[in-house]
């Protein structure tokens, strides 16, 4: 039942609902922002965001009666990329809902510098972050317009530049259509790696401090891959992420990775130090980082 608030399927209906009329990019973008419809707590504040430190404390939360987390107490630096790792349905995914004001929890709370988020506006939230993540949502309407949904009032010159930074701008422009192409259902008519890289440049345009990456679990080609993979970094400089990791290279340039394990804080530490430590970060590490360099670990 409670899979009718996923919002991402809702963006999916919103998606089929509106293709039939006529709707501005503003709009969209208010949707997008809006999903689900969360109202601000009486007397809401906006946030504002000095360093981008993100910090959950004891935070409880489940989807109706199924639990997701557990009393997770955890922070990510200002700044610094942070990596999640931990096997599937361990909670990631929840922890980035959960910033994002998607659902609140039963418990605990979530402070960006000290604010708690229930307690500062919707709108204000959602501006200072940015999302990427595998199943980022391109509406069928033109590349031009999808990228502007990361911030609607950006000029022209600002599209290009996000779209140049994010290594999108030359095959954008070997479209029949160039920037007015349309993207197709979902997407549809691009590569997964040219929508990841549409997905980065959104990002680009909306330059916020703090950043949510989720990354692609499936493979993409080598050059894609290159591409994608420098158009992030550049992205998260001076940012703090907050990274679900799938990559050895993520995991070892990361900050501080912290191990999920069924809604729980397991172990936090460097690449080097979990490893070391032979618990549940190195078995993950056998398991699911599986690069050619990975025997030199
Ligand atoms: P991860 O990202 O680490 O794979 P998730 O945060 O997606 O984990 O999921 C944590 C737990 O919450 C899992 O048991 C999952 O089945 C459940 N869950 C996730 N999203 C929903 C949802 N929209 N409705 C109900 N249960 C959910
Ligand atoms: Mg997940």
């Amino acid at each position: 039942l409670l899979l009718a608030y996923d919002p991402a399927k809702r963006l999916a209906r919103l998606h089929v609902n509106l293709n039939n009329g006529l709707v501005g990019v503003k709009l969209m973008y208010d949707l997008i922002d809006d999903v689900p419809a969360l109202r601000d707590a009486p007397g809401a504040v906006d946030l504002i965001v000095s360093r981008g430190e993100v910090r959950y404390t004891d935070v409880h939360f489940a989807y109706g009666e199924r639990p997701a987390l557990h009393g997770l107490t955890l922070t990510a630096q200002a700044g610094k990329m942070t990596a999640l790792v931990g096997s599937s349905g361990a909670g990631k995914s929840t922890l980035f809902s959960l910033v994002e004001r998607f659902y609140d929890p039963q418990s605990g709370t979530i402070e960006i510098d000290g604010q708690d988020i229930s307690k500062v506006t919707v709108a204000s939230l959602r501006r200072n972050i940015a999302m990427v993540t595998q199943d980022t949502i391109l509406f069928d309407m033109t590349i031009r317009e999808n990228i502007a949904l990361g911030r609607p009032e950006a000029s022209e010159e600002e599209i290009l530049q996000a779209s140049r930074d994010a290594n999108a701008h030359e095959f954008i422009i070997a479209q029949p259509g160039g920037y007015d192409a349309m993207t197709g259902e979902g997407g549809g008519r691009l590569s997964g790696g040219q929508r990841q890289r549409i997905a980065i440049a959104r990002a680009m345009l909306r330059n916020a401090p703090i950043l949510l990456l989720d990354e692609a679990t499936s493979a993409l080609d080598a050059e894609s891959e290159a591409k994608v993979q420098s158009a992030l970094t550049r992205l998260m400089q001076g940012r703090t992420t907050l990274v679900i990791a799938h990559r050895l290279a993520t995991v070892r340039d990361a900050g501080e990775i912290h191990v999920m394990d069924r809604g729980r804080l397991a172990e936090s530490g460097t690449h080097a130090s979990l490893y070391a430590a032979d618990g549940i970060y190195r078995r993950l590490c056998d398991l699911q980082f599986r690069e050619p360099d990975q025997a030199k670990v």
